[in-house]
């Protein structure tokens, strides 16, 4: 293809993507009014457009990918099991795809965690969590247990069970009226923090707030619903050390479960497998999705210890169904790349080198400290968020409407790299597979680009 051919291909796509498609958490109004970047292809940590541009995946596509794209050992695995079978059912049979990823699966999981329920997207790896929960405790007698309790900033995917956990403002607040009761506590955010306290001090004052929550509605709750160490979409709240333990003996105390949902956090991304490792943490249920595939093709687990499934056993079969499941659940495309994706995590210890690679990362982002509009890294693994400020000293924010995350990441197209911001946040959350040079020059471009974006704010 020229140049000639490529800008023609390019337009006509532009044109058609303006008169046909409808984005995700995007305004469209402003979409259709910029000319949109085209992803055409990739090569290993890098997304290429329909102008033939190289940018580097600053984001993982959408916080999935692990070992980069294209790579022979996943194209394979999907090739082979093309050559099988596509598609077939969980619903009253087995296949074998499914069976060897959920074994594969269990291997990497905290011990204690055994039964893997499966689906197709983190949102429905979550709605499922929430159903179960509830019934565990239904079948358990315990009938009402019937709440649950979240964190404010609190992000578990778009459906309506999910965004009810959920406690994001921006995006929840609308939808209120369609949701259920969840009590909210305070996030643990300490940059600004919501009690106007500071650690060490505090005592950690916003886990008594969920204490407070459980002992109010003692004998109610059915679960906590978190994500551990990192509350991701909100932009990047990391958790001081000992939090999610907390949460854990809280839960304990108080009879309700303990949900984790590593859909971001999992694989690899904080420098453990998964997060709750890190806090020496057995939460009665996990969900993940997005690494699960190493970023390839759709599919979500929802495991659980055995006492949860257990309750799910015994008399009067028919209330001890669990009444879920989806078309796609387990589909054997996905689950052949989940197997292909966690047996490289696995061979080439992928997770155990990220600690060496976050602090290549730290280190490149060092002079982030130096930028006036700055307020704060937050950095666990290889998940950053940067928070821009107007002001550094009084941590004053830019309004919404100046779109100063945006703007960032308009100006890292420039340079060569795709980031997505979270409103102020400006996110990294690059493929576990770059390597220490890449990772220092998406640093470096980021840097380059928050500095050009707020001169002119
Ligand atoms: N939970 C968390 C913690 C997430 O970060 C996300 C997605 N960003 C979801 C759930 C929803 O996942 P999905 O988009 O696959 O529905």
């Amino acid at each position: 293809m020229d140049d000639r051919e490529r800008r023609e291909r390019h337009r006509r796509l532009w044109e058609a993507d303006h008169r046909h498609l409808w984005h995700p958490f995007t305004q469209m109004r402003d979409w259709l009014r910029e000319e949109p970047l085209i992803v055409d292809a990739a090569e290993g940590v890098h997304l290429v457009d329909t102008l033939g541009n190289r940018y580097l995946d600053g984001v993982s596509s959408l916080w999935c990918n692990v070992h980069g794209h294209r790579v022979p050992e996943l194209d394979a695995a999907v090739r082979a099991q093309l050559e099988r079978v596509a598609h077939s059912t969980l619903l009253g049979l087995a296949s074998t795809a499914s069976i060897e990823c959920a074994e594969e699966l269990v291997r990497h999981l905290p011990s204690g965690l055994t039964r893997v329920f499966f689906s197709d997207a983190g949102a429905t790896a979550v709605e499922i969590a929430i159903k179960m929960a509830f019934q565990h405790h239904q079948l358990r007698g315990d009938e009402r247990r019937t709440e649950f309790v979240a964190l404010h900033g609190g992000y578990h995917g778009d459906t309506l069970g999910s965004v009810s956990v959920g406690g994001i403002d921006l995006f929840h607040r609308i939808f209120k009226p369609l949701l259920f009761d969840v009590h909210h506590a305070p996030q643990p955010y300490c940059y600004r923090c919501p009690l106007g306290k500071a650690l060490p001090g505090c005592g950690m004052a916003c886990a008594d707030e969920v204490e407070r929550i459980l002992a109010a509605r003692e004998g109610r709750v059915a679960a906590l619903v978190v994500e551990p160490l990192v509350q991701g979409a909100d932009g990047m709240i990391t958790q001081p050390p000992g939090y999610l333990r907390r949460l854990r003996e809280l839960c304990d105390r108080h009879g309700a479960l303990l949900v984790c949902d590593e859909v971001a956090t999992g694989w690899g991304r904080t420098g453990t497998t998964f997060a709750v490792e890190q806090e020496g943490v057995l939460p009665d249920i996990l969900t993940m999705a997005k690494g699960l595939t190493g970023g390839y093709l759709p599919l979500a687990a929802t495991v659980t210890t055995e006492q949860v499934f257990e309750s799910f056993l015994g008399e009067h079969a028919e209330k001890r169904t669990f009444f879920h499941g989806h078309t796609y659940a387990g589909n054997p495309l996905a689950c052949a790349a989940a197997t292909a994706s966690m047996t490289l995590f696995r061979e080439r210890g992928v997770g155990a080198a990220v600690p060496a690679k976050a602090a290549a990362l730290a280190r490149a982002l060092a002079p982030a400290a130096r930028l006036p509009h700055v307020g704060e890294v937050r950095q666990r693994g290889l998940m950053v968020g940067i928070e821009l400020v107007r002001d550094r000293a009084t941590k004053e924010e830019y309004a919404y409407a100046l779109q100063a995350g945006h703007r960032v990441i308009l100006e890292a197209r420039k340079l060569g790299a795709i980031l997505r911001p979270l409103g102020n946040v400006v996110v990294l959350m690059p493929p576990l597979a770059m390597t220490e040079a890449e990772l220092t020059r998406l640093a470096g471009i980021t840097l380059a680009a928050i500095e050009a974006a707020t001169a002119r704010l």
